[in-house]
C-alpha cells in the first residue's frame, strides 16, 4: 500500500543518520576482525546496547562461518536476518474487541509524544470502525487537557475531562461513561510529570487501581510511549514503568527524526515488551504497526 511505502521512506530517512554508520562497515573488500570491530562500534553508536550488540555479533559470526560467506555484503544480509529474528518477538498487533469497552491506559514521560500518539491511535482505531472515548486523566497540566481536547476534535470523538479535577475521578467517570455509552475503546491519557512533591509511579498505580475498580477485567492494555531519540534511557523507562504498571505494549515515537533505532534491539534483548506501533511524524496518519523485517531493512539497508 502507498501509506506503508510512505512510512518506510520516512523510517529509512530517519534512521539513515545511524544506518550510514552501519552500512559503511560493509564497504571493505574482505571479512576480517577489523570488520567485526567496526560493526561492534557502529551498533553501540546506534544505541543497541552492550548486551544486544554482543548477542547480534555472536549470531552474525556464527552464521557467516556456517554459510562460508566471503564478501562483506553477505555479512550485511546475515545481520539483517539476525536483527529481524531478534526483533520478531516484539511484533504483535493491538487487538480490541474481546472486551467492550477495551480500556487502554497510556503512560509516558513528558515530551515522549504521548498525547500525539493517543490522537494517532484514536484515528487508527476509528479507521478500523471502533468507537473511542478519551479520558483526560492528566489533570495536573491544563495544557495536557487542552491538547487532548484538540485531538478529540480532530477525530470527532468524545472526551471526558474536568478542569482542576482529580485524575482518579476523571478515570472512573470515563470508564463508567465508556461502558454506559457502549464505546469500543476507552483511551486513558495519564500524567507524565507531577508537581514535585508527588510520586509519578504511585499516582499511575492509583489510576490503574481506579480502572480496575470501575471494570474488574481492566485495564486490558497498559501502553508506554517512548521517544526513540532517548537512546538507552528508553530502556530504563521501559523497566521502570513495567515494574510499576505491568506493561502490555510500547509505542516508539519520533523514528522519523534523528532516532538511532538500535534501542529496539536493546529492548528485545533485555525487556521484551511488544512494540505495537511506531511514530514517524507529527500528523494523525504518522503511526504504523511495527514490523521486524521492515525495521531491520530500514536500519541496515
Ligand atoms: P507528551 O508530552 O508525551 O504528551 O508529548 P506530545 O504528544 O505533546 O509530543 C511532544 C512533541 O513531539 C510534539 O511537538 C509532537 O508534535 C512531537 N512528536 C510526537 N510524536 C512524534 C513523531 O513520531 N515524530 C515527530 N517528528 N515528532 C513527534
Amino acid at each position: 500500500a502507498p501509506e506503508r511505502q510512505r512510512w518506510l521512506d520516512r523510517l529509512s530517512a530517519g534512521l539513515r543518520k545511524t544506518s550510514t554508520g552501519i552500512s559503511q562497515v560493509f564497504t571493505g573488500a574482505q571479512i576480517d576482525d577489523n570488520l567485526y570491530e567496526e560493526l561492534e562500534s557502529a551498533l553501540l553508536m546506534a544505541d543497541t546496547g552492550v548486551k544486544a550488540t554482543q548477542q547480534l555479533l555472536g549470531e552474525v559470526k556464527r552464521r557467516v562461518q556456517a554459510s562460508g560467506a566471503t564478501r562483506p555484503v553477505q555479512v550485511k544480509n546475515i545481520l539483517i536476518d539476525s536483527l529481524t529474528q531478534l526483533l520478531k518477538p516484539l511484533e504483535k498487533p493491538l487487538v480490541i474487541g474481546e472486551f467492550k469497552p477495551t480500556i487502554i491506559m497510556v503512560a509516558g514521560v513528558n515530551g515522549a509524544g504521548k498525547t500525539t500518539s493517543i490522537g494517532k491511535l484514536t484515528k487508527h482505531l476509528a479507521d478500523e470502525g471502533a468507537t473511542v472515548l478519551l479520558a483526560a486523566a492528566d489533570t495536573f497540566r491544563a495544557a495536557a487537557r487542552e491538547q487532548l481536547a484538540v485531538w478529540a476534535d480532530r477525530n470527532t470523538v468524545e472526551i471526558v475531562s474536568q478542569a482542576g479535577g482529580d485524575p482518579a475521578a476523571v478515570t472512573f467517570d470515563a470508564v463508567t461513561a465508556g461502558k454506559a455509552r457502549g464505546k469500543d475503546v476507552v483511551l486513558v491519557d495519564t500524567a507524565g510529570r507531577l508537581p514535585t512533591q508527588m510520586h509519578l509511579m504511585e499516582e499511575l498505580r492509583k489510576i490503574k487501581r481506579v480502572v480496575q475498580k470501575a471494570d474488574a477485567t481492566a485495564p486490558h492494555e497498559v501502553l508506554l510511549v517512548i521517544d526513540g531519540n532517548t537512546g538507552q534511557n528508553a530502556l530504563a523507562q521501559v523497566r521502570a514503568f513495567d515494574d510499576a504498571l505491568g506493561l502490555t505494549g510500547l509505542i516508539i515515537t519520533k523514528l522519523d527524526g534523528t532516532a538511532k533505532g538500535g534501542v529496539i534491539a536493546a529492548i528485545a534483548t533485555e525487556k521484551p515488551v511488544p512494540v505495537y506501533f511506531v511514530g514517524v511524524g507529527e500528523k494523525l496518519e504518522d503511526l504504523e504497526t511495527f514490523n521486524a523485517r521492515e525495521f531491520a531493512l530500514a536500519l541496515l539497508q
